[in-house]
């Protein structure tokens, strides 16, 4: 039984079934909560490289416009 709410964290009534916050069904089989866990690391990875990507874009651009600049 979890002390908090899987979902939007908020602490739970003890031996409540659905959060009193967010009305979802608390009693979660591990299983899922660590599928979830692992989901949200992968999403927090791939943001990562998004942002790297964008930035290597941004650097690409600036150095065209130099390179243009200059003819
Ligand atoms: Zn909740």
């Amino acid at each position: 039984m979890p002390a908090e709410c899987p979902f939007c964290a908020q602490s739970l009534v003890p031996q409540a079934l659905v959060c009193s916050s967010c009305s979802r069904d608390v009693t979660i089989p591990e299983t899922l909560i660590a599928e979830r866990d692992d989901l949200v690391r992968k999403r927090a990875q791939a943001r990562e490289e998004l942002a790297e990507a964008k930035a290597e874009l941004e650097m690409l651009r600036r150095r065209q416009r130099l390179s243009l600049r200059r003819n």
